[in-house]
């Protein structure tokens, strides 16, 4: 079985990188916080003293940080992994970043005899925890087929969208649909309990009709009718709306890059924002709900 470099022991991080150990990998853990190492130790991973020391003896090296920046310095920067693994090793980054910054990072990993392929994800911690998560996958073939049994050790889809960049594309186009699904959600139920009609009996005639969208059968903003669902613990997240934000402007910006006309993106976009802005950023994105109903 190949062995594993982890980098990166967030949030989701620290349960993907338990379940790759579960599921037989020998995995090396590094993260800048040493709380988050001793976590993955814990998890059956072996602790790495740093970038270098963690990929140094790997055939895959699974990267799950905040952003471009931190992906681009840790696989090129200075004492980075580019510059510490071995050739032919495969670069595995599940973080959610722009497309561009994707295809530039497939770009210098190939010059460098290295593949790289992005494989951001979609379902929040809980995902990560329980090895659900849906993986989105850019990159030629060849380096799919070898990610793909360490991403299934993770996962309960995994998708080969394309080439480099192209997980990123699915990622960002699914969360907008996301967040401007969620809002006119919101303004649905908001409106049919303004007319007199409850939300349980708006869920159930909706939610088999033309109107059922993910936004109201599994995350319903309205509290009552999916239990499961963040409204039911006054929005604690969840999926915030902070990550929300982050993900609609990289959808943005990349539209406008590519020309695409994204008018209700870009109005779920000024919402969350200023969500964000009124200092509601821990606020789960469902949570536009209470703006909605002007609680907020
Ligand atoms: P997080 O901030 O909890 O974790 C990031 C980790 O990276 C931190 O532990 C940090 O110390 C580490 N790190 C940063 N720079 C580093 C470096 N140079 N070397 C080593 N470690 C470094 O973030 P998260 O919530 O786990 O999210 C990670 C990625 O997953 C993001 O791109 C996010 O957009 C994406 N994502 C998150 C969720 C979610 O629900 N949290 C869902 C889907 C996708």
């Amino acid at each position: 079985m190949s062995k594993l470099a982890f980098i990166g022991l967030g949030n989701m991080g620290s349960g993907m990188c338990a379940n790759l150990a579960k599921g037989g990998y020998e995995v090396a853990a590094f993260d800048l916080n040493d709380d988050a190492v001793k976590q993955a130790v814990s998890g059956g991973a072996t602790a790495a003293a740093s970038v270098a020391d963690a990929v140094s003896d790997v055939d895959v090296v699974v990267t799950m940080l905040p952003a471009g920046k931190h992906v681009h310095q840790v696989y090129f920067g200075a004492d980075g992994v580019a510059a510490n693994a071995k050739p032919g090793t495969l670069f595995l980054d599940c973080s959610t970043i722009a497309v561009e910054e994707a295809r530039e990072a497939a770009k210098k990993a190939e010059a460098a005899d290295f593949i790289y392929l992005d494989a951001p994800v979609s379902g929040g911690v809980a995902a990560a925890e329980g090895g659900t998560l849906t993986f989105m996958v850019g990159g030629p073939d060849e380096g799919y087929e070898r990610a793909k049994p360490v991403l299934e050790k993770m996962a309960k889809n995994v998708f080969h969208a394309g080439g480099a960049g192209n997980g990123q594309v699915a990622k960002i186009a699914n969360n907008m649909l996301l967040g401007i699904s969620m809002i006119g959600t919101c303004e649905a139920f908001n409106l049919a309990e303004k007319l007199g009609l409850d939300a349980q009996t708006f869920f159930d005639i909706s939610s088999t009709a033309s109107g059922q969208c993910w936004s109201m059968t599994s995350y319903c903003p309205a509290p009552g009718p999916v239990p499961a669902a963040p409204s039911n613990r006054d929005y604690k997240p969840g999926f915030a709306v902070a990550m929300m934000l982050k993900d609609l402007k990289l959808a943005l910006a990349s539209a406008e890059g590519a020309g695409a006309s994204t008018p209700l993106g870009h109005h779920a976009g000024e919402i969350y924002a200023k969500l964000d802005e009124d200092g509601h950023a821990g606020l789960d994105f469902s949570g536009v709900m209470k703006r909605i109903r002007g609680e907020i």
